[in-house]
């Protein structure tokens, strides 16, 4: 792993989606969508992912981003 400084956000940090606040992740990490469950980690500042999240998204080919709300 050449980026041990990013680490997969633990578990506990889950929130349900509609309590998500500003700086906290918004990924999607349930599988149901009726209930969907973020990641809930901290964010840094700006973005609507933590860096773990944000370097997933960042990696995918195109068109599938979200806008921050
Ligand atoms: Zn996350």
């Amino acid at each position: 792993m050449t980026r041990p400084e990013i680490t997969k956000p633990s578990p506990r940090y889950q929130t349900p989606l509609l309590e998500a606040r500003a700086f906290q992740c918004r990924f999607i990490v349930s599988e149901d969508m009726r209930e969907a469950v973020c990641c809930g980690a901290p964010t840094s500042g700006t973005s609507s992912w933590c860096e773990w999240h944000r370097q997933l998204v960042y990696v995918r080919p195109h068109g599938q981003e979200r806008k921050a709300a």
